[in-house]
């Protein structure tokens, strides 16, 4: 007999080989010589072509009418809710499972998140959960959401793309429409992923992206915010360079604005990776179909595919343990560090993170549940093909 660990074990080794960490980023094209360039132009910081490319491309890429680029996502997240209008004393709909940057945005408006729970397929804020939470607790006053417990208004709401699977957006674009809610996206895991060709960061007022180190494209640190309305994004961008209002030498600002914007230097990184990416999601689309095979057989857990209608970008390749195995989540995660396969459980939920403690939620069932049985396997681009 062998152990749920030991399957795991064999099944990954399969796959990855020897060893590979959780995720690691890839520069083969012309990431040095853009970066190059960037230096030898001078513009290294918040001004410079390669920022303006960057956006160009990246709207292009994603069907948004534009994207403003900016110095990661957590502040991608935070422009974001303030253009969807999310103020001091409000709440806005956070699901408990998640990083917690997608909580911190909220908490940088001065308002607090409401924790809401998942679906439990793909791990995703769960529509028909959030609808019954809603209709319990809320009233439609002014055409506005009003927690009844609190007073307080529950102005917005950010489905995350967990692990790049695309949330069931149709269904929460009607629960937000129902309940007067502003849809902002946390897209930050899902460049790429996209839900009956559209594209994941594009269906409500904004979608927040993250270049960090470990995504699926990196600029070293950096965000984006996608828009379907030019105006929008024209305002974010103007809140990201300290709202100076335009002027050859004058320093006049007319808002209290932020510094924001992403450096050039790291978006020529950017513009570098970007023409990867298609590439990068083909191989890691035949990465998830090598871990499927080699998962077929294996017993007491289940490797997450895409929803159904849907395109994953498979940015992490993710195993759910069955039921009742919950107790050997953290043998498993052992042996698989201790046999060089960097693994890792899910975030801990929001809701029992300290700083936000005290905060609303919902039953939390389906994300207590999913938190205790998730192992994120590696999921390098390119991992066990030959380089
Ligand atoms: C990475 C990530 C963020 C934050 O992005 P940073 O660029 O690290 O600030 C936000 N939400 C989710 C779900 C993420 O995975």
């Amino acid at each position: 007999m062998t152990s749920v660990a030991q399957r795991i074990i064999a099944a990954v080794s399969e796959v990855a080989g020897g060893g590979a960490p959780l995720h690691a980023p890839v520069f083969r094209g012309n990431e040095q010589a853009y970066v190059d360039d960037a230096i030898a132009s001078t513009f290294v910081s918040s001004v410079g072509a390669h920022v303006t490319r960057f956006e160009q491309e990246l709207a292009a890429f994603t069907g948004a009418k534009a994207a403003v680029a900016v110095v990661n996502g957590t502040a991608a997240l935070h422009v974001a809710l303030l253009m969807a209008g999310v103020r001091r004393g409000d709440e806005v709909i956070v699901p408990a499972l998640t990083f917690i940057a997608t909580a911190n945005a909220v908490s940088y408006c001065g308002a607090s998140p409401h924790f809401a729970d998942s679906e439990p397929g793909h791990g995703g804020l769960c529509p028909q959960r959030l609808r019954a939470h809603l209709e319990e607790i809320s009233d439609i006053r002014d055409g506005l959401c009003v927690n009844r417990e609190t007073g307080r208004v529950i102005r917005a709401m950010v489905p995350v793309h967990v692990f790049g699977h695309p949330a069931r957006m149709d269904e929460l674009m009607r629960v937000a429409e129902d309940f007067h809610l502003a849809v902002v996206e946390d897209a930050a895991e899902s460049l790429g992923s996209r839900m009956g060709g559209r594209h994941t960061g594009t269906s409500g007022l904004a979608g927040a992206l993250s270049f960090n180190g470990n995504k699926i494209i990196t600029t070293g640190g950096g965000g984006a915010i996608l828009f379907n309305d030019v105006q929008l994004a024209a305002r974010a961008r103007h809140l990201t360079t300290t709202a100076k209002v335009p002027h050859p030498w004058e320093y006049r600002h007319d808002a209290i604005g932020f510094n924001y914007r992403m450096p050039n230097l790291n978006a020529a990184l950017g513009c570098a990776q970007l023409e990867a990416l298609e590439d990068m999601l083909r191989s890691k689309r035949a990465l998830h179909e090598r871990y499927s095979r080699a998962f077929a057989d294996v017993e007491g857990v289940s490797l997450m595919d895409e929803p159904d209608g849907c395109e994953s970008n498979f940015w992490l390749q993710t195993l759910v343990l069955d039921e009742g195995l919950e107790d050997q989540r953290d043998g498993i995660l052992e042996a698989l560090n201790a046999a060089g396969f960097m693994s890792r459980p899910v975030w801990g939920l929001l809701s029992e993170q300290p700083p936000h403690a005290g905060a609303p939620r919902a039953d939390l069932d389906v994300a207590h549940s999913l938190a205790r049985r998730i192992i994120n396997i590696p999921s390098s681009a390119y991992l066990g093909e030959d380089a």
